[in-house]
C-alpha cells in the first residue's frame, strides 16, 4: 500500500463527464489499497474566464491591492473542481472530502498571483486518509500568514501537487494531463515529437524554465529538492486500464544520470513566445552602466532574461535584454522616463515579436559542437539569430517569432529527435 498524489489538469477536469472519469480512475487506485490525495485544476478555460471578468472591471495596473483581489477571484475555479470531484467520488461509492488551500492549510508568502509555498500542514489530510477517505485538495491556491488567499502562478496546480507529495512523503506524484508524457518537444507543434520514457530532473528543470508548459517550473524544483518521484501521464486512457500498466506509463523524472548515458546529446527542444526584446542604444560605456539600466528594472520587480552588451564605439554601446512580454510596455516606459535621463543613453527600441528557442540535454556537457550545429541548422533555414545564451546543458537563441515553428521543426530533425 502506498501514498499516491494524483494531479489532474484543466482539460482532464474539463466537463462533468471527464470529472466522472477522473473519479473512476481515482477509485481504482484507492480500491487497490492505496491512500490517494487528488489535486485538480480548475475546469479548462475557467481561470482565463475568471481573470477576464476581473479585467473587465479593473484597469491593468497591478498594485498589491489589485492582485490580492485577482487571487480571490482566480482561486474559485479550483474550489468548484474539488467539490465536483469529491461528489463524483462519493457517487462512485467512495468516501471523499474536499479542501481549499486555506483549510489544509497550504501556507505561502504574500506575493499575490505568484506566491511561493512555504509549508503544508498535513495533519488534517492524514487523519482523513487514515479514516479511509480520498482527500481532494485545490491546486493553485494557498493562504498567507494574514489569511489572505494567494495563487501560485499560471500552471501552479502542478506545484501544489508536488508540494503536497513532498510534505506527505508520498511514494509517487502522478501528473495526469492531456498528453501521455513529456515529449522531445511540444507534440502540438511538432507531430514527429517522441515521448521520453524518462527525463532527468535537470533536463526537465531546463525545459520547464525555457517554456515547456507541461510542468510548471516550481513543481520541478520541488521534485528535485525533496526527491519526489514524479510521473507525467495521460488522463485520457480508459479509466479502467490495469493499474500495473498505468503505473508504468508516461514519463518518469529521474534523479540519476546513468540511465541517460546512451541517449541523445540533445533530449528536447523548448520554446517560449512570452518574451520581448528591448535595446537601450548609445549607452555611455562606463563602469556601472549595466547596473544603472537593470537596477531600476529589478526594483520594479521585472524579471530579465537574456542580456547582451555590445562592444563600444566612440565610448558608447548598445545594451539589449529580454523581459516577459506582459512587462514590455512597463519596462520601455521605465527606461524612457528614468533610465535615459539618468544615464544619457540615446534611444530605447524594442521588439515584442520575438521568441526564444532552446535545445536541452545533459549530453551537451560531454559533446562539443552542439551549439554550432544549432546555429548552422538555423542559418540553413535563413533564420537570423538575434541573441544567444548558453549554459552547461542548454543553448537558447532569440529569433523573430514568425520563424518559431520552422526553427523548432528544423532543430528537432537536425538533432535526430524525429527518429528517436
Ligand atoms: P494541464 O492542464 O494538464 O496542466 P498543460 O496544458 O498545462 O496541461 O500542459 C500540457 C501541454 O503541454 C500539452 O498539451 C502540450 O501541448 C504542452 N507541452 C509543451 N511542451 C511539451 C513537451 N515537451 N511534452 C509534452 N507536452 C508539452
Ligand atoms: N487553473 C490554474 C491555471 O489555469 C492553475 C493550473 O491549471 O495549474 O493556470
Ligand atoms: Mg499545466
Amino acid at each position: 500500500m502506498a501514498l499516491i498524489v494524483h494531479k489532474y489538469g484543466g482539460t482532464s477536469m474539463g466537463s462533468t463527464e471527464r470529472i466522472r472519469n477522473v473519479a473512476l480512475r481515482v477509485a481504482k487506485w484507492a480500491r487497490a489499497g492505496h491512500k490517494v490525495v487528488v489535486v485538480p485544476s480548475a475546469m479548462s478555460g475557467e481561470t482565463n474566464r475568471l481573470l477576464g471578468l476581473a479585467k473587465d472591471v479593473s484597469p491593468a495596473v497591478q498594485t498589491p491591492a489589485v492582485t490580492r483581489e485577482l487571487d480571490m477571484i482566480a482561486c474559485t475555479g479550483e474550489q468548484v473542481s474539488v467539490g465536483l470531484l469529491a461528489l463524483a467520488l462519493q457517487a462512485e461509492g467512495m468516501e471523499a472530502v474536499s479542501y481549499s488551500g486555506w483549510q489544509v492549510p497550504i501556507r505561502t508568502d504574500s506575493s499575490y498571483t505568484k506566491a511561493r509555498i512555504q509549508s503544508i500542514d498535513d495533519a488534517r489530510v492524514r487523519a482523513d486518509l487514515a479514516a479511509g477517505r480520498v482527500v481532494v485538495i485545490t491546486g493553485f491556491q494557498g493562504v498567507d500568514e494574514d489569511m489572505n488567499i494567494t495563487t501560485l502562478g499560471r500552471g501552479g496546480s502542478d506545484t501544489s501537487a508536488v508540494a503536497v507529495a513532498a510534505a506527505m512523503k508520498a511514494d509517487e506524484c502522478l501528473i495526469y494531463t492531456d498528453v501521455d508524457g513529456v515529449y522531445t518537444t511540444d507534440p502540438r507543434v511538432v507531430p514527429e515529437a517522441k515521448r521520453l520514457k524518462t527525463v532527468s530532473f535537470e533536463e526537465m528543470l531546463e525545459m520547464a524554465s525555457l517554456g515547456s508548459k507541461v510542468l510548471q517550473i516550481r513543481s520541478v524544483e520541488f521534485a528535485g529538492k525533496y526527491k519526489v518521484p514524479v510521473r507525467v501521464l495521460s488522463s485520457f486512457t480508459p479509466p479502467d486500464i490495469p493499474l500495473e500498466e498505468e503505473s508504468r506509463s508516461g514519463t518518469l523524472i529521474t534523479f540519476e544520470e546513468d540511465e541517460k548515458m546512451e541517449q541523445a546529446v540533445v533530449s528536447g527542444i523548448a520554446f517560449n513566445r512570452d518574451e520581448a526584446k528591448i535595446t537601450v542604444m548609445g549607452v555611455p560605456d562606463r563602469p556601472g552602466i549595466a547596473f544603472q539600466i537593470l537596477g531600476p528594472v529589478a526594483e520594479a520587480n521585472i524579471d530579465v532574461d537574456v542580456i547582451i552588451q555590445n562592444v563600444s564605439h566612440d565610448g558608447r554601446t548598445d545594451f539589449s535584454f529580454t523581459v516577459n512580454r506582459g512587462d514590455y510596455a512597463r519596462t520601455v516606459d521605465l527606461l524612457m522616463n528614468s533610465v535615459i535621463p539618468a544615464t544619457g543613453a540615446q534611444q530605447v527600441i524594442g521588439d515584442p515579436k520575438i521568441c526564444k528557442v532552446s535545445i536541452v540535454g545533459i549530453g551537451m556537457r560531454s559533446h562539443v559542437g552542439v551549439a554550432s550545429r544549432m546555429f548552422r541548422t538555423l542559418s540553413e533555414e535563413g533564420i537570423n539569430i538575434q541573441m544567444i545564451s548558453t549554459s552547461e546543458i542548454k543553448t537558447s537563441v532569440v529569433i523573430d517569432e514568425k520563424y518559431m515553428e520552422l526553427a523548432v521543426r528544423a532543430l528537432h530533425k537536425a538533432f535526430g529527435l524525429d527518429a528517436a
